[in-house]
């Protein structure tokens, strides 16, 4: 078989290229080419052991799986375990530590009083009443209906402003609607009824995706340098951004990108959580990230913890784009994009680079499985 010479080909190897490959061979018994220019599988979920200590690190950031749809689950069911972590954020404001997202204790140690959970939603409207916000249009204005001013600049604020690099009246309320906000005790990060990580791993469970006599995976291969050799009838399932697809003709779409500092701590437990959020302006870190926290049930006797400190930064040509930024701009030129690669044949857009949507980990999966109803409903 010549090179490129597939039915098939998927360019990126992340959470979306792995379900796409998979569906594809199961669905159409058709041989499906994977290719990644990274020297390594998983996209962005890739996780890998850390030498020194044995921790599993994950290299672009904590991912936690966590889903409400069945389907979803099931699906990766099939390729790995999980564990029974769950989701605890804690956040540091000004030296003492809350829990994040904002409930009762957050609420009850920031102002120094004891409410009880009914006396919440009054105590709220109180604060944000004096802001008369009756339809609110950005982060900002969303943020402050909810948890009211004083918990926005404390908790919200500074947090949001290092993240996106940006005026929260900037940005569209849906971002934080991502966080819950809670009357009681309860602080789970997140609610889903399926949560956990993988038990032997994310790289386990993309290679088992991967792992089928159908699939063959080239790494370290740009698909921009590859294209021309790729026949004409392939059908192309591209996760990458789609900015880049069409060579930015429409200009580039905003993104957030990631810097990671890793660093091996001479101490068991460093923070006592898998991630502390920072919520001063003044500390140049969003969180730190302490892996040995997501996987409780492995033992780990080397007496040395591996953390991360994550520092946001803005995407420019050459950075890994993490989260797409979506202002007014950006819509109109993904509307032309989109138009670009509605006209285009035998390629599909994918997964959160190729959608330019904050998918998270189930949604992109979600998506996938979609896109392969549709192409079967098409086929059949
Ligand atoms: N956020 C915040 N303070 C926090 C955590 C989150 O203000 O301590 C806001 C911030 O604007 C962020 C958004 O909530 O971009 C969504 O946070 P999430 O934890 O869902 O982001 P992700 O895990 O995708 O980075």
């Amino acid at each position: 078989m010549a090179q490129f010479d597939y039915r098939h080909v998927v360019v990126g190897a992340g959470i979306t290229g792995c379900t796409i490959a998979r569906r594809i061979v199961e669905d159409f018994g058709e041989r499906v080419l994977v290719i990644d220019r990274r020297d390594h599988i998983g996209g962005n979920c890739h996780s890998s052991v850390d030498p020194q200590t044995g921790i599993e690190v994950h290299n672009y950031g904590t991912h936690i799986f966590h889903t409400a749809e069945k389907r979803v689950w099931n699906f990766l069911s099939r390729f790995t375990e999980f564990n029974s972590y769950r989701h605890k954020v804690v956040t540091t404001y000004q030296g003492r530590t809350y829990h994040m997202p904002v409930n009762l204790q957050t609420i009850n140690s920031f102002f120094g009083i004891n409410l009880r959970p009914h006396e919440v939603e009054g105590f709220i409207r109180e604060q944000s009443a004096k802001e008369r916000i009756s339809d609110p249009r950005n982060l900002e204005e969303k943020a402050i209906s909810l948890i009211g001013r004083e918990l926005y600049e404390s908790f919200v604020k500074g947090y949001t402003v290092k993240q996106w690099e940006c005026d929260p009246r900037d940005l569209p309320a849906e971002i934080i609607t991502r966080l819950p906000f809670r009357h009681g005790y309860e602080c789970d990060y997140f609610t889903d009824r399926y949560q956990g990580l993988p038990w032997d791993g994310y790289a386990r469970l993309f290679e088992n995706m991967l792992e089928h006599e159908l699939i063959d995976v080239r790494l370290e291969t740009d698909f921009f340098a590859v294209r021309a050799d790729i026949p004409q009838q392939t059908a192309i399932y591209y996760t990458g951004p789609v900015d880049r697809y069409f060579d930015y003709s429409y200009g580039e779409l905003s993104w957030r990108s990631l810097r990671f500092e890793y660093e091996v701590e001479a101490v068991a437990d460093y923070q006592g959580t898998a991630v502390m959020n920072f919520a001063d302006i003044e500390v140049p870190y969003t969180r730190i990230h302490e892996f040995r926290h997501l996987y409780p049930e492995r033992e780990s006797d080397s007496g040395k913890t591996v953390i991360a400190r994550e520092f946001s930064m803005k995407w420019k040509q050459g950075d890994e784009p993490y989260y797409p930024v979506n202002t007014d701009e950006d819509r109109k030129r993904l509307k032309l994009y989109r138009q670009e690669a509605e006209r285009l044949e035998n390629i599909h857009f994918a997964g959160r680079l190729g959608r330019y949507r904050y998918y998270d980990m189930d949604k992109a999966v979600l998506a996938a499985l979609e896109l392969c109803d549709e192409l079967l409903q098409f086929k059949q």
